[in-house]
Protein backbone atom coordinates (compact mmCIF):
# COMPACT_ATOMS: atom_id res chain seq x y z
CA UNK A 1 0.00 0.00 0.00
CA UNK A 2 1.20 3.47 -0.87
CA UNK A 3 1.48 6.08 1.94
CA UNK A 4 -2.29 7.63 0.17
CA UNK A 5 -4.40 4.37 0.81
CA UNK A 6 -2.88 3.79 4.29
CA UNK A 7 -4.72 6.83 5.75
CA UNK A 8 -7.93 6.09 3.20
CA UNK A 9 -11.06 6.83 5.36
CA UNK A 10 -12.29 3.63 3.90
CA UNK A 11 -9.48 1.45 4.49
CA UNK A 12 -9.31 2.54 8.38
CA UNK A 13 -13.03 2.27 8.38
CA UNK A 14 -13.37 -1.60 6.96
CA UNK A 15 -10.75 -2.58 9.73
CA UNK A 16 -12.50 -0.72 12.48
CA UNK A 17 -15.83 -2.57 11.19
CA UNK A 18 -14.26 -5.93 12.28
CA UNK A 19 -13.38 -5.04 15.78
CA UNK A 20 -16.84 -3.77 16.30
CA UNK A 21 -18.65 -6.52 15.16
CA UNK A 22 -17.19 -8.68 17.93
CA UNK A 23 -18.87 -7.57 21.20
CA UNK A 24 -16.95 -7.29 24.04
CA UNK A 25 -18.66 -6.01 26.98
CA UNK A 26 -16.14 -6.26 29.90
CA UNK A 27 -18.12 -9.16 31.65
CA UNK A 28 -18.06 -11.32 28.84
CA UNK A 29 -13.99 -12.65 28.55
CA UNK A 30 -14.62 -15.02 26.10
CA UNK A 31 -15.59 -12.19 23.73
CA UNK A 32 -13.23 -9.85 24.89
CA UNK A 33 -10.55 -12.90 24.22
CA UNK A 34 -11.89 -13.50 20.75
CA UNK A 35 -10.95 -9.83 19.68
CA UNK A 36 -7.65 -9.50 21.53
CA UNK A 37 -6.91 -12.78 19.72
CA UNK A 38 -7.69 -10.94 16.50
CA UNK A 39 -5.56 -8.07 16.98
CA UNK A 40 -2.47 -10.28 17.90
CA UNK A 41 -3.26 -11.87 14.65
CA UNK A 42 -3.16 -8.41 12.58
CA UNK A 43 0.31 -7.96 14.34
CA UNK A 44 1.96 -11.28 12.77
CA UNK A 45 3.96 -9.81 10.16
CA UNK A 46 4.70 -6.72 12.04
CA UNK A 47 8.04 -6.24 14.59
CA UNK A 48 6.79 -6.70 17.38
CA UNK A 49 6.96 -8.86 20.32
CA UNK A 50 3.79 -9.82 21.70
CA UNK A 51 3.10 -10.39 25.21
CA UNK A 52 -0.79 -11.94 26.18
CA UNK A 53 -0.92 -11.47 29.72
CA UNK A 54 -4.46 -14.10 31.09
CA UNK A 55 -7.08 -12.92 32.24
CA UNK A 56 -8.30 -12.49 35.86
CA UNK A 57 -11.70 -12.20 37.99
CA UNK A 58 -14.04 -12.78 35.05
CA UNK A 59 -12.35 -10.56 32.61
CA UNK A 60 -10.52 -11.00 29.68
CA UNK A 61 -7.32 -11.03 28.40
CA UNK A 62 -4.27 -8.39 27.84
CA UNK A 63 -2.48 -7.93 24.97
CA UNK A 64 0.78 -5.86 25.39
CA UNK A 65 2.76 -5.03 21.62
CA UNK A 66 6.08 -3.98 21.91
CA UNK A 67 8.39 -2.70 18.76
CA UNK A 68 11.95 -4.86 18.84
CA UNK A 69 13.38 -1.13 19.13
CA UNK A 70 14.22 0.90 21.55
CA UNK A 71 12.75 -0.92 24.24
CA UNK A 72 16.21 -0.38 26.34
CA UNK A 73 15.24 3.43 26.98
CA UNK A 74 12.16 5.08 28.02
CA UNK A 75 9.91 5.04 24.92
CA UNK A 76 5.70 5.95 23.78
CA UNK A 77 3.45 4.17 25.83
CA UNK A 78 -0.20 3.74 23.97
CA UNK A 79 -3.31 2.97 25.84
CA UNK A 80 -6.07 1.65 24.75
CA UNK A 81 -9.10 -0.66 26.04
CA UNK A 82 -11.30 -3.29 23.83
CA UNK A 83 -14.14 -3.54 26.48
CA UNK A 84 -17.48 -1.48 25.96
CA UNK A 85 -20.11 -0.86 28.09
CA UNK A 86 -22.80 -2.51 25.75
CA UNK A 87 -24.00 -5.90 27.20
CA UNK A 88 -24.07 -8.67 24.34
CA UNK A 89 -26.17 -8.68 21.68
CA UNK A 90 -26.56 -4.61 21.60
CA UNK A 91 -25.03 -4.98 18.39
CA UNK A 92 -28.60 -5.87 16.93
CA UNK A 93 -29.81 -2.50 18.50
CA UNK A 94 -27.17 -0.72 17.35
CA UNK A 95 -25.61 -2.67 14.12
CA UNK A 96 -22.49 -1.05 12.34
CA UNK A 97 -23.82 1.16 9.57
CA UNK A 98 -22.88 4.49 7.72
CA UNK A 99 -25.19 7.36 7.82
CA UNK A 100 -23.75 10.37 5.72
CA UNK A 101 -20.29 11.20 8.19
CA UNK A 102 -21.26 9.05 10.90
CA UNK A 103 -20.50 5.08 11.70
CA UNK A 104 -22.17 3.69 13.91
CA UNK A 105 -21.89 0.93 16.53
CA UNK A 106 -20.76 -0.45 20.13
CA UNK A 107 -17.82 0.41 21.44
CA UNK A 108 -16.88 2.19 18.02
CA UNK A 109 -16.30 5.72 19.67
CA UNK A 110 -15.59 5.06 22.85
CA UNK A 111 -12.95 3.33 22.09
CA UNK A 112 -12.67 0.97 19.47
CA UNK A 113 -11.97 3.34 16.72
CA UNK A 114 -9.41 4.79 18.53
CA UNK A 115 -7.33 1.88 19.24
CA UNK A 116 -7.96 0.97 15.99
CA UNK A 117 -6.45 3.91 14.27
CA UNK A 118 -3.09 3.89 16.29
CA UNK A 119 -3.05 0.32 15.65
CA UNK A 120 -3.13 1.23 11.87
CA UNK A 121 -0.81 3.75 11.92
CA UNK A 122 1.62 1.86 13.60
CA UNK A 123 1.34 -0.58 10.31
CA UNK A 124 1.66 2.72 8.36
CA UNK A 125 4.78 3.40 10.25
CA UNK A 126 6.50 -0.20 9.57
CA UNK A 127 5.53 0.52 6.07
CA UNK A 128 8.64 2.27 5.49
CA UNK A 129 12.07 1.28 6.43
CA UNK A 130 12.21 4.15 8.70
CA UNK A 131 11.69 3.14 12.49
CA UNK A 132 10.55 5.72 14.92
CA UNK A 133 13.19 7.44 17.00
CA UNK A 134 11.64 5.61 19.99
CA UNK A 135 10.40 2.20 20.98
CA UNK A 136 6.39 2.23 21.13
CA UNK A 137 4.53 -0.14 23.24
CA UNK A 138 0.67 -0.65 22.98
CA UNK A 139 -1.21 -2.25 25.49
CA UNK A 140 -4.42 -3.29 25.00
CA UNK A 141 -6.95 -4.08 27.67
CA UNK A 142 -10.07 -5.47 29.02
CA UNK A 143 -11.24 -3.97 32.07
CA UNK A 144 -11.01 -0.03 31.61
CA UNK A 145 -15.24 0.34 31.72
CA UNK A 146 -15.40 -1.26 35.18
CA UNK A 147 -12.08 0.96 36.88
CA UNK A 148 -9.30 -0.90 35.29
CA UNK A 149 -9.00 -3.10 38.34
CA UNK A 150 -6.61 -5.78 36.51
CA UNK A 151 -4.99 -3.89 34.34
CA UNK A 152 -4.07 -0.82 36.58
CA UNK A 153 -0.33 -1.96 37.98
CA UNK A 154 0.21 -3.07 34.71
CA UNK A 155 -0.15 0.56 33.36
CA UNK A 156 1.75 2.08 35.88
CA UNK A 157 4.71 0.22 35.59
CA UNK A 158 4.73 0.56 31.73
CA UNK A 159 3.91 4.28 32.36
CA UNK A 160 6.75 5.05 34.95
CA UNK A 161 8.90 3.20 32.43
CA UNK A 162 7.74 5.32 29.22
CA UNK A 163 8.80 8.97 28.33
CA UNK A 164 5.37 9.28 26.92
CA UNK A 165 2.02 8.55 27.24
CA UNK A 166 -0.65 8.57 24.65
CA UNK A 167 -4.27 7.55 25.40
CA UNK A 168 -6.56 6.53 22.52
CA UNK A 169 -10.20 7.64 24.23
CA UNK A 170 -12.65 9.48 22.14
CA UNK A 171 -12.07 13.27 21.31
CA UNK A 172 -14.44 15.70 23.62
CA UNK A 173 -16.84 18.02 22.01
CA UNK A 174 -15.81 18.64 18.15
CA UNK A 175 -12.38 17.20 18.21
CA UNK A 176 -10.98 18.54 21.01
CA UNK A 177 -8.05 16.16 22.73
CA UNK A 178 -7.84 16.27 26.96
CA UNK A 179 -4.85 17.26 29.18
CA UNK A 180 -6.65 17.13 32.10
CA UNK A 181 -9.11 13.90 33.77
CA UNK A 182 -10.68 14.65 37.07
CA UNK A 183 -10.09 12.02 39.88
CA UNK A 184 -12.84 10.01 40.56
CA UNK A 185 -13.31 8.03 43.93
CA UNK A 186 -16.02 5.42 44.93
CA UNK A 187 -18.11 4.91 48.14
CA UNK A 188 -20.33 2.73 49.57
CA UNK A 189 -21.95 3.48 53.06
CA UNK A 190 -23.74 1.11 55.67
CA UNK A 191 -26.13 2.16 57.80
CA UNK A 192 -27.62 0.53 60.90
CA UNK A 193 -30.21 1.26 62.67
CA UNK A 194 -33.00 -0.37 65.22
CA UNK A 195 -35.72 -2.19 63.95
CA UNK A 196 -38.97 -1.99 65.77
CA UNK A 197 -42.92 -2.03 64.85
CA UNK A 198 -43.49 0.93 63.64
CA UNK A 199 -47.08 1.38 64.68
CA UNK A 200 -46.70 -0.56 68.24
CA UNK A 201 -43.24 0.26 69.39
CA UNK A 202 -42.13 3.28 67.11
CA UNK A 203 -40.06 4.79 70.16
CA UNK A 204 -37.95 1.28 70.09
CA UNK A 205 -37.00 1.96 66.66
CA UNK A 206 -33.84 3.91 65.15
CA UNK A 207 -34.29 4.29 61.51
CA UNK A 208 -31.53 3.41 59.12
CA UNK A 209 -33.41 5.08 56.54
CA UNK A 210 -34.24 8.85 58.14
CA UNK A 211 -30.09 8.72 58.96
CA UNK A 212 -29.50 8.05 55.45
CA UNK A 213 -31.75 10.62 54.72
CA UNK A 214 -29.49 13.22 56.86
CA UNK A 215 -26.45 12.01 54.62
CA UNK A 216 -27.80 12.18 51.78
CA UNK A 217 -27.95 15.71 52.33
CA UNK A 218 -25.04 15.92 53.72
CA UNK A 219 -23.22 14.71 50.57
CA UNK A 220 -25.37 16.86 48.08
CA UNK A 221 -24.42 19.54 49.74
CA UNK A 222 -20.79 18.93 49.37
CA UNK A 223 -21.14 19.61 45.86
CA UNK A 224 -19.23 22.80 44.13
CA UNK A 225 -19.74 23.32 40.33
CA UNK A 226 -17.34 26.25 40.35
CA UNK A 227 -14.57 24.84 42.03
CA UNK A 228 -15.00 21.51 40.02
CA UNK A 229 -15.85 18.96 42.45
CA UNK A 230 -19.15 16.57 42.59
CA UNK A 231 -20.36 14.57 44.49
CA UNK A 232 -23.77 11.83 43.50
CA UNK A 233 -25.39 9.46 45.73
CA UNK A 234 -26.18 7.32 42.59
CA UNK A 235 -27.64 4.15 44.67
CA UNK A 236 -30.08 3.81 47.62
CA UNK A 237 -31.81 1.39 49.00
CA UNK A 238 -33.17 0.73 52.94
CA UNK A 239 -35.57 -1.01 55.26
CA UNK A 240 -37.69 -3.91 54.51
CA UNK A 241 -41.56 -3.44 54.89
CA UNK A 242 -43.58 -0.19 55.21
CA UNK A 243 -44.27 -1.54 59.18
CA UNK A 244 -41.11 -1.29 60.41
CA UNK A 245 -38.82 0.89 61.60
CA UNK A 246 -35.85 0.54 58.70
CA UNK A 247 -32.79 -1.49 60.52
CA UNK A 248 -30.25 -1.25 57.40
CA UNK A 249 -30.33 1.53 54.62
CA UNK A 250 -27.26 1.09 51.86
CA UNK A 251 -25.61 4.11 49.53
CA UNK A 252 -23.13 4.10 46.71
CA UNK A 253 -21.45 7.60 46.09
CA UNK A 254 -19.37 8.89 43.33
CA UNK A 255 -17.06 11.43 43.53
CA UNK A 256 -15.29 13.77 41.24
CA UNK A 257 -12.42 16.17 42.06
CA UNK A 258 -10.19 18.08 39.62
CA UNK A 259 -6.60 18.39 42.30
CA UNK A 260 -5.08 16.37 44.80
CA UNK A 261 -5.66 19.02 46.86
CA UNK A 262 -9.54 18.63 46.65
CA UNK A 263 -9.07 14.61 46.59
CA UNK A 264 -7.85 14.79 49.75
CA UNK A 265 -10.19 16.93 51.81
CA UNK A 266 -13.18 15.85 50.14
CA UNK A 267 -12.16 11.87 50.06
CA UNK A 268 -11.14 12.65 54.29
CA UNK A 269 -14.84 14.56 54.72
CA UNK A 270 -16.99 11.93 52.60
CA UNK A 271 -15.05 8.72 54.89
CA UNK A 272 -15.20 11.20 58.27
CA UNK A 273 -19.13 11.28 57.77
CA UNK A 274 -21.12 10.33 61.14
CA UNK A 275 -24.23 9.36 61.99
CA UNK A 276 -26.70 12.55 64.12
CA UNK A 277 -28.70 9.88 65.83
CA UNK A 278 -28.22 7.66 69.03
CA UNK A 279 -28.62 4.59 68.26
CA UNK A 280 -27.43 4.53 64.58
CA UNK A 281 -24.25 4.12 63.31
CA UNK A 282 -22.67 4.55 60.08
CA UNK A 283 -19.75 2.78 58.01
CA UNK A 284 -18.45 4.45 54.94
CA UNK A 285 -15.76 2.19 52.82
CA UNK A 286 -13.98 3.53 49.72
CA UNK A 287 -11.57 6.43 48.36
CA UNK A 288 -10.29 7.12 45.25
CA UNK A 289 -10.17 4.60 42.33
CA UNK A 290 -8.54 7.14 39.60
CA UNK A 291 -5.86 9.79 40.94
CA UNK A 292 -6.85 13.46 39.27
CA UNK A 293 -4.89 14.20 35.68
CA UNK A 294 -3.28 17.79 36.03
CA UNK A 295 -1.59 19.28 33.38
CA UNK A 296 2.20 19.50 33.93
CA UNK A 297 4.88 21.23 31.89
CA UNK A 298 6.05 17.72 29.98
CA UNK A 299 2.04 17.00 29.61
CA UNK A 300 1.81 20.78 27.99
CA UNK A 301 5.21 20.37 25.72
CA UNK A 302 3.72 17.42 24.50
CA UNK A 303 0.59 19.11 23.43
CA UNK A 304 2.36 21.46 22.30
CA UNK A 305 4.17 19.51 19.93
CA UNK A 306 1.14 17.52 19.28
CA UNK A 307 -0.40 20.72 18.26
CA UNK A 308 1.96 21.79 15.49
CA UNK A 309 1.75 18.85 13.87
CA UNK A 310 -2.19 18.83 13.75
CA UNK A 311 -1.27 22.42 12.36
CA UNK A 312 0.67 20.48 9.57
CA UNK A 313 -1.76 17.94 8.97
CA UNK A 314 -4.60 20.68 8.49
CA UNK A 315 -7.04 21.12 11.69
CA UNK A 316 -6.68 22.71 14.94
CA UNK A 317 -6.01 20.48 18.28
CA UNK A 318 -7.84 22.46 20.84
CA UNK A 319 -7.31 20.80 24.65
CA UNK A 320 -10.18 20.39 27.29
CA UNK A 321 -10.10 18.97 30.92
CA UNK A 322 -12.82 16.14 31.66
CA UNK A 323 -14.82 14.92 34.19
CA UNK A 324 -14.55 11.47 32.60
CA UNK A 325 -12.06 9.23 33.79
CA UNK A 326 -9.69 7.26 31.61
CA UNK A 327 -6.75 5.26 32.18
CA UNK A 328 -4.61 8.26 31.27
CA UNK A 329 -5.52 9.12 35.16
CA UNK A 330 -3.03 6.60 36.26
CA UNK A 331 -0.23 7.81 34.35
CA UNK A 332 -0.09 11.34 34.12
CA UNK A 333 1.04 12.24 37.74
CA UNK A 334 4.63 10.53 36.43
CA UNK A 335 4.71 10.68 32.92
CA UNK A 336 3.82 12.90 30.02
CA UNK A 337 0.33 12.24 29.16
CA UNK A 338 -2.02 13.10 26.31
CA UNK A 339 -5.34 11.25 26.34
CA UNK A 340 -8.33 12.16 23.70
CA UNK A 341 -6.30 11.12 20.71
CA UNK A 342 -9.48 8.75 19.41
CA UNK A 343 -11.70 9.32 16.87
CA UNK A 344 -14.30 11.91 17.10
CA UNK A 345 -17.81 11.10 17.35
CA UNK A 346 -20.25 11.35 20.00
CA UNK A 347 -23.07 9.09 21.83
CA UNK A 348 -20.60 7.40 23.83
CA UNK A 349 -22.29 4.14 25.83
CA UNK A 350 -25.52 4.95 24.31
CA UNK A 351 -27.70 3.08 21.43
CA UNK A 352 -26.98 6.32 19.12
CA UNK A 353 -22.97 5.40 19.24
CA UNK A 354 -21.19 6.49 16.05
CA UNK A 355 -17.89 8.39 15.12
CA UNK A 356 -17.15 10.98 12.52
CA UNK A 357 -16.10 8.66 9.75
CA UNK A 358 -14.45 12.53 8.31
CA UNK A 359 -12.06 12.27 11.42
CA UNK A 360 -10.59 9.13 10.89
CA UNK A 361 -7.58 10.14 8.23
CA UNK A 362 -6.78 13.30 10.14
CA UNK A 363 -6.17 11.85 13.12
CA UNK A 364 -4.52 8.69 12.12
CA UNK A 365 -2.09 10.89 10.25
CA UNK A 366 -1.61 12.86 13.66
CA UNK A 367 -0.82 9.16 15.63
CA UNK A 368 1.52 8.32 13.07
CA UNK A 369 2.81 11.55 13.11
CA UNK A 370 3.79 11.63 17.03
CA UNK A 371 5.09 7.97 16.39
CA UNK A 372 7.48 9.79 13.81
CA UNK A 373 8.39 12.38 15.76
CA UNK A 374 8.62 12.30 19.89
CA UNK A 375 12.23 11.82 20.46
ZN1 LIG B 1 -13.17 4.49 26.98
Amino acid sequence: MTNANWFDSQTILDGIRRWVEIETPTEAPEQVNKLISLVAEQYRDLPVTLERIAGVDGCGDHLVARTIWGQDAPGILVLSHLDTVHPMGFIERLPFRIEGDSAFGPGIYDMKGGAYIAHHAFGALCATTDRSPLGITHIFTSDEEIGSPNSRALIEREGRKAKYVLVTEPARDGGKIVTGRKGVGRFEVFIKGVPAHAGTRPQDGRSANRELANLILALEGMNDLERGVTVNVGVVRGGTRPNVTPEEAYAEIDLRVPSFTDAEEFVGRILGLTSKTDGVTIKVTGGLNRPPYEKNNAGASLYEHAKALAAEIGFELIDTHTGGGSDGNFTAAHTATLDGLGVDGKGAHTHYEQLYVSSLEPRARLLHRLYQTLR
